[in-house]
């Protein structure tokens, strides 16, 4: 087993016990990040303001930090942290990466299409994320295959079956559940 996933890599929650509002987040070393956040609010620096607020209100005691799910594959971070914001009944604190790219204009189209990069045979984006005139942060996977191969179900993953995990080729790319990637890539990767 190699040194990359001896650290808890996945999704945490951070839940306000008095109000249930969340702050989802996605790390490849969970509890180092939560101790990073929980280090920011008491030192009353955390650059989530209404969490901060919270936080004042409350203290650490006023609060539950998490670990949602394990999640190995480092590139399957950013949809489930998309699952976990999107799921979430209140508002979360924080909007995170959205997964759904729902508001795509003439505009956005087309500024996609320049960004792309050709590989060899993958396709890449120029940036890790897409940000649409909506203002929100997509993954370029995702949008390449909203655009390409039409809208899919948004709680499942786009994977890849090159294991190039930036590549945005649409005839690399699937939907699936978690489960089943992860199943795939233990058959086609190292760890
Ligand atoms: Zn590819």
């Amino acid at each position: 087993m190699s040194s990359k996933i001896s650290y808890t890599s996945g999704i945490y929650k951070i839940t306000n016990i008095l109000t249930g509002r969340a702050y989802v987040g996605s790390s490849s070393d969970v509890d180092k990040r939560l101790m990073c956040h929980i280090r920011k609010l008491k030192d009353n620096k955390h650059q989530n303001k209404d969490l901060q607020k919270d936080f004042n209100q409350l203290g650490e005691g006023g609060f539950l930090f998490q670990l949602i799910e394990l999640v190995l594959d480092k590139a399957l971070l950013f949809n489930r942290e998309s699952y976990y914001i999107l799921k979430e009944k209140q508002k979360p604190y924080n909007q995170g990466v959205i997964c759904v790219p729902i508001d795509l204009t003439e505009d956005d189209t087309l500024r996609f299409l320049k960004g792309l990069v050709f590989l060899d045979n993958c396709w890449s984006w120029k940036s890790a994320r897409f940000v649409n005139n909506a203002g929100q942060h997509l993954i370029p996977a995702r949008v390449s295959y909203w655009l390409f191969k039409g809208p899919f179900d948004v709680s499942l993953n786009v994977a890849h079956i090159c294991g190039f995990d930036k590549c945005t080729n649409p005839a690399h790319l699937y939907t699936s559940s978690l489960s089943e990637t992860i199943y795939k890539f233990k058959n086609t990767r190292v760890w």
